[in-house]
């Protein structure tokens, strides 16, 4: 029903390898849609979410018939994956959209959309009996892999770089339990020594981990599910290492294969344009050129991205397109997903910015059907925030005195009656 194959070759690959043994590429499994039927799935989804079992209610595990099998007494799950939609009024003013929405992946457990991909990570991982996981990380596959290696009773060790980590993420890692090692270097060199690791010491849980982007691929059932399985006509989403850009691509596909969506959304991948090497490699055609990456948006600072190719076959399945935005329109878009009252890290904003790019540019028009995939909790990156607030002397709205608390209140209050 599954098989794990090569993503360029497709050589058929033993379980559990990390890279083709003949080419050195990415490994996929590849799902045999044709032995599924579309209404047995939506109504076995259906029966899950209404039972009290935490695999049914994870938005990742009731989807899972359709990943390679993992016994089910080692999933290791803290109901991830069920994530929100919210309509976006101001996100949509902003964009000069008609309408939009979010699918906020940031509402996962260690509040980062790693979560869906990590548990399916970490249940195979036990289920193989490993004891240490470990990953390179600019942040949320470092919490996320610390929180279920934690509950799997492993031990977790994650690589980051020295600096361009959030210290809210830095510390939310620590609380649970990980061992953390800060490298002089940026993410590229982490991951890089990560994946040269004697793959019998530790389970690697990086997106080069295919079973990441089958836990990771469920997020585009569950935006489909929450819109009764109409697609929308666009999936915008900030692009980094681009595994999860391969695993919603994998997913709308194969919704599309099984029959469960008519059609397959486009995808927009963006990125910051101090971290853009995969937008350059869209515009030209060429192979990706890797660069030193620079952005605030630190979760996305990466200069070469491990899953490029699986990426570009995805966008390009789905007729989509890649593109690049400034680290000041990634400020002023998060600043607008916060007025609606959602709130993000600051990388998911790239996709309400490069959504405002396409529509100013006419590749978007305004009737569109959009949904923008935010990926982190706006705790995530408080420092960020701060500085964000500070610059325009937005701190605070107003310093009052204590004593003259009330009459401020009264005068303020009365000034919004
Ligand atoms: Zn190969």
């Amino acid at each position: 029903m599954i098989a794990l194959r090569c993503s360029a070759c497709a050589s058929p690959l033993e379980i559990d390898a990390l890279t083709c043994a003949v080419c050195g590429e990415l490994p996929a499994f590849v799902l045999d849609t044709a032995a599924f039927a579309a209404d047995e799935i939506r109504a076995r989804s259906r029966a899950r979410r209404a039972s009290i079992d935490p695999r049914d209610r994870s938005g990742v595990w009731r989807f899972r018939e359709l990943r390679p099998p993992i016994d089910e007494a080692q999933i290791v799950t803290l109901r991830e994956g069920d994530v929100p939609l919210f309509d976006a009024p101001l996100g949509a003013a902003y964009a000069g959209l008609a309408r939009l929405s979010y699918l906020h992946l940031g509402m996962n457990p260690t509040a980062s959309f790693k979560d869906a991909g990590m548990t399916v990570a970490i249940s195979r991982a036990r289920e193989r009996g490993s004891r240490v996981a470990v990953c390179a990380s600019t942040g949320n596959t470092a919490a996320s892999m610390a929180a279920y290696a934690a509950r799997a009773g492993m031990t977790a060790v994650v690589l980051a770089p020295v600096d361009g980590i959030s210290a809210a993420k830095v510390a939310q890692t620590l609380d649970y339990g990980a061992h953390v090692v800060a490298v002089e270097g940026d993410f590229d060199d982490a991951l890089r020594a990560v994946r040269a690791l004697d793959p019998s010491m530790a389970a690697v849980v990086n997106s080069v981990n295919p079973y990441r982007i089958e836990g990771q691929k469920t997020a585009a059932f569950v935006l489909l599910e929450g819109r009764d399985w109409n697609a929308p006509d666009w999936v915008v989403l900030p692009g980094g290492n681009l595994g999860n850009s391969s695993a919603l691509g994998k997913g709308f596909r194969e919704a599309y294969d099984i029959g469960l969506a008519d059609r397959m959304p486009h995808l927009a991948v963006v990125q910051a344009s101090g971290a853009a090497p995969f937008a350059r490699v869209w515009e030209t055609g060429a192979d990706l050129v890797p660069v030193r990456a620079q952005t605030d948006a630190t979760a996305i600072r990466i200069g070469d991205p491990a899953s490029w190719k699986k990426a570009r076959n995805e966008v390009r399945t789905s007729a989509g397109t890649v593109l690049a935005v400034d680290d000041s329109e990634i400020a002023d878009a998060r600043a607008v997903i916060g007025r609606d009252g959602v709130g993000c890290e600051p990388a998911s904003a790239a996709s309400l910015a490069g959504l405002r790019h396409l529509v100013q540019d006419g590749r978007i028009a305004r009737d569109t059907d959009v949904v923008c995939v935010l990926t982190g909790h706006v705790l995530k990156d408080t420092a960020y925030a701060t500085r964000y607030h500070e610059s325009g002397a937005r701190y605070a709205n107003a310093i009052v005195r204590g004593s003259s608390v009330a009459a401020y209140l009264a005068s303020l209050l009365g000034a919004h009656a």
